[in-house]
C-alpha cells in the first residue's frame, strides 16, 4: 500500500503512524505535496469536518523575562524593539478578549512573560478570568503563565480557567540548546499538573530552529504521549536582536509536510497554525486550513498577524467555516464523559455539534511566536518519492520584510486586530 493511503487509513482509525511514517511524510518532494495535502485533509475533515476554531492571544504581561529562550523574543537580554509593560489590569485584558470575541474567536489565550506565575499572579489572573466570562459566559479561557507550582493548577482550574498552555517546543535531546535556564523535564511536568488538574491540556512545538526531521518526530510524539487536547505548531520568526535571527530554515513547502506530519500523529487533536503563519507559509496558508483545523485570529504576543479580516475572508474563500461558541471542537469520544459537551459522533465527522467545547490554547511566550508557540519498511520504500533522509527543505529566504512587532491592542491606545 502507498505511504499516503497507510497513513490515511491509520488516521481515519485513529493509529499512529510509525516513526518511519512519519518521517517519510517529512521527506516527500514537491511533486507530492498536494498528495500528502489531500491525505491529511481527509484526516482532518474526518475528526473536524471543515470547522476552524479560532484563537485570540491577550499578552497580559510583555518582554523583560528572566528566562533565556533562544526562539523568544521576550527572553533575557533580548534586543527586539517589542512593547513592554507589565500586568494589565482584569478590565483592559477582558476590553482585549472582547474584541477578540467579536471577531470570531472562541477562545482565549491569556499568555504572561515569566518563568512561572506567583501565587498572586494566580489572583491577577483568576480576577482576569472573572471579567471574561462576566462579559461571556460561553468563552473559552486559556492560561500560559509560564511553569506551575504545586497546586497552581487547581487553583485556575477554580477560577475558571478551561486549559492550560505549555509547549515542548522541541525534542529532549536538543532542549537544551535552546533553552538553559529550565528543562524538558520542567516543561513536561507543568503539562502534567494542568492535565491532573482537570485542565484541557495544550502543548505544542516550534519548527524552523535548526532542528532535525528526527528531532520534529520525536517532539511530536513526545507531545502524542501527553495526551493534550491541542498541539499548536508554530513557525520561528525569527526576530531581530534574539539569538536565533538568523535560522531562516523554513519554506512554504517545509511548513506543510510538517503539519501533515503532525495530524497523521495526532489525528483526533486539535492542530492549529500558531505563530509565524504569515511569515512562513505566506500565500500558502489556505492549504493549511486542509490540515490543521485552529488558528490564531490577528495578531500575536509581539508581532503582528495579517487583518483579523483577512483570516475570516481566508477561511471563507477555502471552503472553511468558522466554528461557533455552540459547536464542539474535539470528536465525541475526546470530551470528558460528564462535561456536558456533546462532542461528535465518530462516524459523522463533524458538522454542528452540541455543548461547551473544550480544545485548547495557544502560544507565543512560550510557544513559538519566538515572541512572545507498523509498516515501517513500506513508509520509507513507499510509492511515494522522498527527498531524501534528513531533508531540512530547502532554505528558505530571509523575509524579514513580514517580520511586523506588534504596535497596537493590549499594551497600547490602538485598538485591537481582530
Ligand atoms: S518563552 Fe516564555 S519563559 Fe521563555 S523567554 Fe519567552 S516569555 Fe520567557
Amino acid at each position: 500500500m502507498d505511504l499516503l493511503d497507510i497513513l490515511t487509513d491509520k488516521g481515519l482509525r485513529r493509529e499512529p503512524p510509525t516513526r518511519e511514517e512519519a518521517l517519510a511524510v517529512l521527506a516527500t518532494t514537491d511533486d507530492q505535496l498536494l498528495d500528502v495535502v489531500a491525505a491529511a485533509g481527509r484526516v482532518r475533515r474526518q475528526w473536524f469536518g471543515r470547522r476552524v476554531k479560532l484563537n485570540y492571544l491577550v499578552n497580559l504581561k510583555s518582554g523583560l523575562c528572566p528566562e533565556d529562550c533562544s526562539y523568544c523574543s521576550q527572553r533575557l537580554g533580548s534586543k527586539a524593539e517589542i512593547l513592554k509593560y507589565t500586568w494589565l489590569k482584569p478590565d483592559q485584558a477582558a476590553e482585549a478578549a472582547a474584541a477578540g470575541v467579536a471577531g470570531g474567536a472562541k477562545r482565549v489565550c491569556l499568555v504572561a512573560s515569566g518563568r512561572g506565575p506567583t501565587d498572586r499572579d494566580i489572583d491577577r489572573v483568576a480576577d482576569t478570568i472573572a471579567a471574561i466570562k462576566d462579559a461571556d459566559e460561553n468563552v473559552e479561557v486559556c492560561a500560559c503563565l509560564g511553569l506551575l507550582s504545586d497546586n497552581q493548577a487547581e487553583r485556575l482550574k477554580a477560577a475558571g480557567a478551561d486549559a492550560y498552555n505549555h509547549n515542548l517546543n522541541t525534542s529532549e535531546s536538543t532542549y537544551g540548546d535552546i533553552t538553559t535556564t529550565h528543562t524538558y523535564a520542567d516543561r513536561v511536568d507543568t503539562v502534567t499538573k494542568a492535565h491532573g488538574a482537570g485542565l484541557s491540556a495544550c502543548s505544542g512545538l516550534i519548527a524552523g530552529m535548526g532542528e532535525s526531521d528526527e528531532d520534529l518526530v520525536d517532539v511530536v510524539f513526545a507531545l502524542r504521549g501527553l495526551d493534550p487536547d491541542s498541539v499548536p505548531v508554530n513557525f520561528l520568526i525569527p526576530f531581530e536582536g534574539t539569538p536565533l535571527a538568523e535560522e531562516w530554515n523554513l519554506t512554504p513547502q517545509r511548513c506543510l509536510r510538517i503539519l501533515a506530519m503532525v495530524r497523521f500523529v495526532c489525528p483526533d487533536i486539535e492542530v492549529r497554525i500558531a505563530g509565524g503563519r504569515e511569515v512562513h507559509l505566506r500565500s500558502m496558508q489556505p492549504l493549511g486550513l486542509h490540515i490543521a483545523n485552529s488558528i490564531f485570529l490577528g495578531d500575536y504576543l509581539t508581532s503582528e498577524g495579517q487583518a483579523g479580516q483577512a483570516d475570516l475572508d481566508m477561511i471563507k474563500d477555502a471552503g472553511f467555516e468558522v466554528e461557533g461558541a455552540e459547536q464542539t471542537t474535539l470528536p465525541r469520544h475526546r470530551v470528558p464523559a460528564g462535561s456536558g459537551c456533546g462532542g461528535h459522533q465518530e462516524a459523522e465527522a463533524c458538522g454542528t455539534g452540541g455543548g461547551c467545547g473544550t480544545g485548547c490554547g495557544p502560544c507565543g511566550g512560550h510557544g513559538a511566536e519566538a515572541t512572545a508557540a507498523g509498516e515501517a519498511g513500506g513508509a520509507a520504500s513507499g510509492a511515494v518519492e522522498t527527498a531524501g533522509a534528513g531533508t531540512a527543505g530547502a532554505e528558505d529566504e530571509a523575509r524579514t520584510d513580514l517580520v511586523r512587532v506588534r504596535r497596537r491592542g493590549a499594551g497600547t491606545e490602538l485598538a485591537p486586530n481582530a
